[in-house]
């Protein structure tokens, strides 16, 4: 089986993690504070706080950025389920923002539509969560500047898109969000095993942010509200989570950080494989913008004719290519269907792009050959398909 996406580890990585085994520290070495300097670095951000996981980095950014009960977050309906779960780990409200229906990015006219609407019901959302697909930016000008007119906050998650780059800035230096998120599981372009990290250029939502992932708990003298009893004493100061990234994962995050220019490279070149390839076949990559150079932390095709999917996916499987759907639209998930109030067709174009979309295997240790084998797999099947499709 050829897997959609895979880690690449070295025995750089593996004799990092050995190093940290053999050391004093489990957690809370020194390995977390330099993972997080070395992703400032690559991403131009000025702070990182590391976490066990994206998911939770965005629920403390959403907690650090005030939302609570009575708030509303919007994302995007094309993501993982997590960038709105987060809303509701808060107590607020989550809703959807319809995509583009090109890029399956959130998309900034439906985003400017929806806000005059909410305003007019006095219902802004307090913080916006548009997620940069395939590692794709969204069009965050835009979006950026209707967050200024409108007054809410910005959470870019991220969890695709290390490595890549829009209008010129790095992707994580905040340049146009107050927070930025990036995931390092297995699948994605950089890997800690679990993890994820929040960026950010305020020092304040750093410190907010460094305090919720360990119980609200603080031992630095600075941050201290009252004379300190002795060296033992510490203060929790809000009702925080123990959300740490182990120093076991975070050596193994440093080590592949030294990989990510060359992660990015070769993603970058199978795409344009890819892009050959397919430009004989009835599907369109999901490209980027033109402003921007992609991570490609997935390789992603639209159909033309929809009706094919399940069909192809099936028979690509066959054929010992993983293939993949990114994503359901997650309010029309069980869990959001029997607990809010969104109907099916809520957001007719991320239900459209959900209904056309492939992603096909796209990772590291894919070779030249093997795209083309992908590439006239497809191209076989789906002339098979049309021809049984002839019938209906
Ligand atoms: C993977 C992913 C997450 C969650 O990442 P974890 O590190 O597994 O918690 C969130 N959002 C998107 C878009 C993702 O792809």
């Amino acid at each position: 089986m050829i897997p959609y996406g895979k880690q690449d580890i070295n025995q750089s990585d593996i004799d990092a993690v050995v190093e940290v085994l053999q050391s004093d520290w489990l957690t809370q070495g020194p390995k977390v504070p330099a993972f997080e300097k070395a992703v400032c670095e690559a991403s131009g951000a000025n702070y990182a706080v590391a976490v066990n996981s994206a998911t939770s980095a965005l629920h403390i950014a959403c907690l650090a950025l005030g939302v609570g009960e009575g708030d509303v977050v919007w994302t995007s309906p094309i993501t993982f389920v997590a960038s709105a779960n987060c809303a509701l780990y808060c107590g607020a409200q989550v809703d959807f923002v319809d995509v583009d229906p090109v890029t399956g990015n959130m998309c900034a006219v439906a985003l400017e539509a929806k806000l005059n609407i909410a305003q007019s019901q006095g219902k802004l959302p307090k913080v916006v969560i548009p997620v940069h697909l395939c590692g794709h930016s969204c069009d965050m000008e835009a979006i950026s500047r209707l967050a200024r007119e409108f007054g809410f906050k910005l959470i870019e998650d991220a969890s695709h898109g290390i490595g890549g780059s829009y209008q010129g800035k790095r992707i994580g230096s905040c340049a146009f969000s107050d927070i930025t998120v990036f995931s390092f599981h297995p699948v994605k372009i950089v890997t800690s095993a679990e993890g994820g990290m929040a960026l950010t250029n305020s020092s304040e939502l750093a410190e907010k942010m460094a305090l919720l992932r360990s119980h609200g708990i603080t031992k630095a003298a600075a941050l201290m509200t009252r004379p300190t009893e002795g060296d033992w004493y510490y203060e929790q100061q809000q009702l925080g989570f123990n959300y740490r990234m182990t120093d076991l994962q975070a050596a193994l995050g440093l080590s592949q950080m030294a990989r990510l220019e060359t992660f990015v490279q070769t993603r970058n070149e199978l795409a344009d494989t890819y892009r050959d390839a397919l430009a004989q076949v009835s599907a369109s990559v999901v490209e980027p913008l033109s402003d921007s150079h992609s991570a490609w932390h997935l390789m992603m095709v639209r159909l033309d004719v929809s009706a094919q999917r399940r069909q192809l996916f099936d028979a690509m499987r066959r054929s010992g290519i993983q293939v993949q759907v990114h994503y359901f639209p997650v309010y029309l998930q069980p869990y959001y269907q029997s607990n809010y109030q969104f109907q099916e067709g809520y957001c007719p174009q991320a239900e459209q792009f959900y209904q056309s979309i492939l992603t096909l295997p796209l990772h590291c240790h894919l070779t030249d050959a093997s795209v083309q084998f992908i590439v006239s797999q497809l191209k076989a099947l789906m002339d098979s398909t049309a021809n049984t499709d002839g019938g209906h």
